[in-house]
């Protein structure tokens, strides 16, 4: 399968180069040819499979420049029982008509490691397949999931790099903590002044930098992404919704066939998007709740047909999801359009230049055709965690929440009360100090602290990796302005 650009002007390209790039050569995002669809009884038939064997019934549909052998290899590391545990991504009954779909069980108790444990293994393989001479230089920035999580994947692997750039004060403790003691001999890590969108906007004017890139080509590096643009993320997790659906039907929740709602909390779109991806592969869903935190430029969007990121960024208690600038909805504009790669151009320009554009009304309606949009607050994400674990004894993560609650808004105002997966992107853990507030009301308590209480009120198990690095030393400490970015980066190499 060959993929092209959603700007319509770079080269076709196989999926291995689509993974090394990270982002096609015109600013646009990679996007597969065509989509292959599954059939239901395939879909019902995964259930008897491994999560790892799932993985590669899912990925040798898109990357068919890969071997069999080399996905099985890339998603047993991957997917280890050793990182994840024997399921990692379960399917959890919370009530009559909502299970979660788990995605925390791996390395850094957040849903980002069902992408980033198995990207590097696809790059790793990709490099050897294009010939690539150069050593990989991995540029990310984070709004807190996603550098620990790279830096978890990528850790002393060979002939790469990993620069991650984290908003000094927009991350959680536990997220930086995370951060800050990662080990490695290829791992840099730099806390950057300003918020999430002034990393990204950062790390994108240096992927844009024709000057540095040349720089860094003389000394044998190149630039790639494990931002979630990269289709060598997006598509591992195109896979768990199919998982889900396949243990739904086995678990007795639903019939074979018959439609469900995905709830997803939303930040930059990928999580989303793959799940729509999977509906356009057959999979049989009837809406996707796009839910938001009080940073609703894509609840708005999805209301309205205009995306309008001339707002206040906030700070929330789900910081993952503070974003205003969604990159892989580009990959959505794309695929409403029927592939006008020049009306997408068009709105990433006014979205640059204006800070603001309109899809129209038929695209708009497009869009709610599969999307319903919604937003949660932080007062209300702090009932939800407290009510679901009262009336379920469930615990969820502030992210988890608001998908929970805008499920709720969803069924509120559609009377759409169907069997509902909630996807569940974080452990409560991870996010102990509100959690721990929103249960018994006593805030600011120390990280680890508010850690220990939160098992001791709940004895729900804490992730082992989670308790080793409350006493792990410190080995990243510099904070950098935005414009050092391009210097901390040189310096690294
Ligand atoms: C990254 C992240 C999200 C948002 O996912 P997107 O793919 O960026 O939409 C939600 N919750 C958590 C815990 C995350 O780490």
């Amino acid at each position: 399968m060959l993929f092209l650009s959603t700007r319509g002007k770079a080269d076709l390209c196989c999926s291995a180069h689509a993974i090394t790039r990270g982002m096609a050569g015109d600013g646009g995002l990679f996007v597969p040819q065509k989509f292959v669809a599954l059939s239901l009884d395939e879909i019902i038939a995964l259930h008897n499979l491994s999560y790892q064997e799932r993985a590669v019934k899912i990925l040798s549909l898109f990357l068919t420049d890969y071997t069999e052998d080399e996905l099985k290899d890339a998603a047993d590391k991957a997917y280890a029982e050793a990182k994840f545990g024997k399921e990692p991504a379960p399917v959890h009954k919370v009530n009559d008509n909502t299970d979660t779909l788990e995605l925390w069980h791996g390395p850094t108790s957040a849903f980002k490691d069902m992408a980033l444990q198995i990207l590097p293994q696809l790059l790793t393989k990709a490099i050897a397949k294009t010939g690539e001479q150069h050593k990989i230089v991995i540029l990310t920035a984070t709004s807190g999931d996603t550098g620990k999580a790279a830096l978890e994947g990528f850790a002393d692997v060979e002939g790469t790099e990993i620069i991650v750039f984290y908003p000094e004060s927009g991350v959680s403790d536990i997220q930086k903590q995370q951060m800050v003691t990662q080990q490695g001999k290829n791992v840099h890590v730099f806390a950057v002044e300003g918020n999430f969108d002034d990393a990204q906007t950062g790390v994108k004017r240096i992927f844009a930098d024709e000057e540095l890139k040349e720089e860094m080509a003389a000394q044998g590096c190149v630039f790639s992404s494990a931002n979630s643009i990269n289709w060598g993320r997006l598509v591992p997790q195109i896979v768990y919704y199919f998982s889900a659906y396949s243990d739904a039907v086995a678990a007795g929740r639903i019939n074979a066939g018959e439609e469900i709602n995905f709830a997803v909390p939303t930040g930059n779109f990928g999580d989303i998007l793959a799940g729509y991806y999977a509906k356009q592969m057959g999979l049989p869903v009837h809406k996707f709740i796009c839910a938001s935190n009080s940073n609703n430029v894509l609840s708005d969007f999805i209301n309205t047909g205009v995306y309008d990121k001339r707002r206040e960024f906030k700070k929330t208690i789900s910081p993952s999801m503070d974003i205003l600038v969604s990159s892989n909805l580009e990959r959505l504009l794309y695929s409403i359009t029927e592939e006008d790669a020049e009306k997408v151009s068009e709105w990433m320009q006014q979205l640059n230049t204006e800070g603001v554009y309109n899809v129209g009304e038929k695209f708009h309606k497009k869009i709610t055709h599969d999307f319903f949009g919604a937003w949660v607050d932080e007062q209300e994400t702090m009932e939800t965690i407290r009510r679901v674990y009262n009336d379920y004894s469930y615990l969820l993560d502030p992210h988890t929440a608001v998908a929970w609650r805008a499920c709720e808004k969803y069924r509120l105002v559609s009377s759409d009360d169907r069997y509902a997966v909630v996807v569940s992107t974080a452990s409560p853990y991870k996010f102990s100090a509100d959690v721990y507030a929103a249960l018994k009301g006593e805030e600011g308590l120390k990280p680890f602290d508010a850690l220990h209480k939160l098992h001791e009120l709940t004895e729900v198990p804490v992730p082992a990796k989670m308790l080793q690095i409350e006493t792990m030393p410190v080995l990243h400490k510099e904070v950098i302005a935005t414009e050092k970015m391009a210097e901390a980066v040189k310096n690294s190499i």
